[in-house]
């Protein structure tokens, strides 16, 4: 998706017109990728207001991001700063809905890998993007590139440096004609995608890998086995085999970005059900959710108070 211009980018607490929102090219992170990030979205709902998902979360992770990666001491946000700033930047700018798109990273200091006297900066910028993988199933393919263990890079942090074996799936599958390609671990199990955790249904019973298998720990993921399990569907996290992607009922993508997407081909291998009852069942709740305005999810899940919605109805209109 092609970058669009917006009227402004949240930089280091002032808001910058879009042109002006430069990095010096001796930033630590220009050399050694020393960032964390995340992904929400701020939907519209169907009668017109605007509702942010799980921005609050979204905070947090990027908060636990930078302590895996030793910037939380030097931060100089705390979560809540961080959801506010959030909140600044989509209504500074009107645009909803929105993809919202917050990196944290080491600025201009000192050249060379010890980060720690480089600044910790951080900027926020939103773009209108529309689904992430497309609308029909996805065709993915199954990487040569393994997720690393833990020991070697916290895969539980969304870091930049996490991304590399990513890019090289995603460039890989797409320049083979795929939409997206799945990792397995360092053992040869289910990871998952280049930007986006996986599921599979299997006898009715809905499998992801456990937090253990190097993935990130989604939000959406957690959406997901939440909403299933409110459904009454028994959720599994465990270690996956890889034969699950081939022969499961029913194989799908979460992810902020991705949101429910199904899988329809692994590798030569078609899925029998795309998109199948189960995966149906849990967009439907998601997207009830989402556009509400009666059904709220788990408490905390939506933003949509206060002055923030009036004035972005103001924005808007
Ligand atoms: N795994 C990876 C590698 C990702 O990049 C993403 C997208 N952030 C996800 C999983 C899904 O995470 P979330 O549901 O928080 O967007």
């Amino acid at each position: 998706m092609q970058i669009v211009p917006t009227k402004v980018v949240w930089m280091d607490g002032k808001l910058v017109p879009w042109d002006q929102a430069t990095i010096h090219v001796a930033s630590h992170v220009i050399h050694y990728a020393s960032s964390v990030f995340s992904g929400g979205r701020c939907y519209r709902r169907a009668n017109g207001d605007p509702v942010g998902f799980r921005l609050y979360d979204h905070a947090k992770r990027l908060v636990d991001s930078c302590k895996l990666t030793l910037m939380a001491d030097q931060l100089p946000y705390s979560v809540d700063d961080i959801y506010h700033a959030i909140i600044q930047t989509i209504e500074a700018n009107g645009l909803v809905p929105c993809y919202i798109r917050p990196v944290i990273y080491r600025g201009y200091g000192e050249l060379g890998v010890m980060s720690r006297n480089c600044p910790v900066n951080m900027f926020i910028l939103i773009q209108d993007w529309g689904s992430y993988l497309g609308d029909r199933p996805a065709r993915v393919m199954v990487s040569s590139r393994r997720r690393p263990r833990s020991d070697s890079m916290f895969m539980g942090a969304k870091t930049g440096a996490n991304y590399q074996p990513g890019q090289y799936m995603k460039n890989l599958a797409t320049m083979l004609g795929f939409d997206e390609a799945i990792a397995l671990t360092e053992d040869g199990l289910v990871s998952e995608g280049s930007g986006e955790n996986i599921f599979m249904v299997r006898d009715g019973v809905l499998y992801t890998p456990d937090l253990a298998s190097s993935v990130l720990g989604g939000i959406m993921r957690d959406t997901v086995i939440t909403l299933a399990r409110d459904l009454g569907i028994e959720v599994r996290e465990q270690r996956i085999p890889p034969e699950f992607l081939y022969t499961s009922d029913e194989v799908f993508f979460t992810g902020s970005a991705a949101e429910i997407t199904p899988i329809g081909l692994v590798d030569t291998t078609p899925i029998d059900q795309t998109p199948g009852n189960i995966t149906t069942l849990i967009r439907r709740s998601l997207f009830g959710i989402i556009n509400g305005p009666d059904v709220e999810g788990q408490p905390g899940w939506m933003t949509r108070h206060g002055g923030w919605l009036t004035s972005l109805n103001l924005a808007t209109e």
